[in-house]
């Protein structure tokens, strides 16, 4: 069993198939034939042996005694023989011990069975096969035996030829039904060569190739269709992780270039102590800008490798906002900004309270940070079905629609060009402040949500 599974093993698949099939229809055909064989060899004797005993029964009547022996009473021989038609019927009567009192039938050549027990039997004899129907018949005290025969040859032959056309047609038909089921099983693995050559083809650099199986969104093609996605979610993936690695590689390198611009021009000519100090305030402020996106992407990386262990636990937000707010009063006051709250004070979430600083930090961070001088800031909350909803609605410049869809991508920013002045400290972001906003909701089960105007201000909302 092992050595056929071994050797199955190598077949193609699309020749298993086949001979599995091959197989199983020839056991079924078999099986049939076998049933036909045998139910019309059945018919067959049944009507032989019917005419047998009709003819006995017709025989028997025309019995009678004369002196010690049996014989035919004005039976007319042809009429047995019209009825019967054939020539191979023949009609003995015969004494207790064997020997022929009388004979109706051409046929001369046939044997003479004395010893037949009564009823039915089959004999063979010169190559040919007899069917034979034996009686006791007694007359006037005179005991006799009638045997009526019939030549089974016709049956024999329809026999035959059934054998024979089953030995013929059987192979055929298992021919026929082998390659019909190799060339279907060919046809329905199609899809999973074209499938195997196109994972073939893939590779890092290239996951353009697709699929595109066309066809009933069967087994197969459903298998074609979920490969197809899983090809273009890769390919999203890699995509982004490429982007990702250039627009930080670019991030790291103005501050660096406006490092090493800074040291060089200092560095040209003898300088006083006040320049010194002037170039070196502003080294600091690229230094700080660099400490913080390095932290910004360290901490995404462990995000993205689940690496943080969120704490849970109750947070009143009441407070919470207020003491998030504190800190972030001193920007709001440097620029004239108006900070409102209404958070009724029967609000909790469950969370980890230093990423949700982080993430109302950021928000409020960029409310601040892209609305003019002596706007509004507000911060709402509100409970809704189980969730809590808390609102940062700012008097900002607002943000263009065509921007809001990727506004939480990493290093997505808006208007690109005035954030990413180099020399402004907090004015030039990184773009990474949404983004690590977004995975914090997501992290608590929960998400962040815009709404904008351009000219009239921006509210993200957060729900928890
Ligand atoms: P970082 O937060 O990393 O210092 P950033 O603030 O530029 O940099 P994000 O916080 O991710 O980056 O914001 C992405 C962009 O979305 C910003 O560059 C800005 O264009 C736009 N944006 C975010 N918040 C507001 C807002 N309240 N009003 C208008 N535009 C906003
Ligand atoms: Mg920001």
């Amino acid at each position: 069993m092992r050595t056929i599974e071994q050797f199955l093993a190598y077949i193609p698949l699309r020749l298993r198939l086949a001979l599995w099939f091959t197989g199983a229809l020839g056991a079924i055909l078999l099986l049939v034939g076998v049933f036909i064989y045998w139910q019309t060899q059945r018919t067959m004797l049944s009507q032989i042996d019917h005419a047998l005993e009709l003819a006995a029964v017709q025989a028997t009547l025309n019995i009678e005694s004369r002196e010690d022996r049996l014989v035919f009473q004005n039976l007319d021989e042809n009429r047995i023989q019209e009825q019967h038609l054939d020539d191979d019927f023949v009609v003995y009567l015969l004494s207790p011990n064997g020997a022929v009192w009388e004979k109706l039938g051409n046929n001369n050549q046939e044997p003479v069975y004395t010893t037949l027990p009564a009823g039915y039997a089959s004999r063979k004899e010169h190559g040919e096969a007899w069917r034979i129907l034996s009686q006791e018949v007694a007359v006037n005290g005179i005991a006799g035996n009638l045997q009526v025969r019939q030549d089974m040859e016709l049956l024999e032959n329809a026999l035959k030829d059934l054998r024979q056309q089953m030995a013929l047609g059987l192979p055929l038909a298992l021919l026929l039904a082998g390659l019909g089921g190799f060339w279907l099983a060919s046809q329905a693995l199609q899809p999973i060569d074209t499938m195997t050559r196109t994972a073939q083809a893939i590779t890092a650099d290239d996951l353009s190739q697709r699929i595109g199986h066309r066809g009933p969104a069967d087994e197969i093609g459903r298998l074609a269709q979920t490969f197809d996605g899983m090809l273009d979610r890769l390919q999203t993936a890699f995509d982004r992780e490429r982007r990702f690695t250039g627009d930080a590689a670019h991030e790291l390198r103005t501050p660096l270039t406006v490092l090493k611009g800074s040291i060089g021009v200092t560095l040209r000519k003898p300088r006083d102590t006040m320049d010194c100090m002037e170039t070196l305030a502003v080294m600091e402020g690229e230094v700080d800008r660099l400490i913080r996106l390095s932290n910004d992407l360290l901490f995404m990386a462990r995000l993205d490798q689940k690496q943080l262990r969120l704490g849970r636990e109750w947070i009143e937000l009441e407070p919470f906002l207020g003491a998030v707010l504190d800190q972030i009063r001193p920007l709001a006051m440097a620029k004239a900004i108006r900070l409102e709250e209404t958070i009724p004070n029967d609000l909790r979430v469950l969370g980890d309270i230093d990423l949700l600083i982080r993430l109302f930090l950021n928000l409020l961070d960029n409310a601040i940070k892209y609305t003019p001088q002596a706007g509004t800031v507000q911060v709402s909350a509100t409970q809704t079905s189980g969730q809590v909803e808390i609102a940062i609605r700012d008097s900002g410049s607002g943000i263009a629609a065509a921007h809001l869809p990727q506004l939480f991508e990493r290093f997505y920013r808006a208007e690109a060009d005035r954030a990413r002045r180099p020399g402004q400290n907090g004015q030039g972001g990184a773009g990474l402040g949404l983004a690590i906003a977004q995975e914090i909701a997501r992290a608590h089960g929960g998400r962040i949500t815009v709404t904008s105007e351009v000219g009239v201000g921006t509210t993200f909302t957060v729900w928890l």
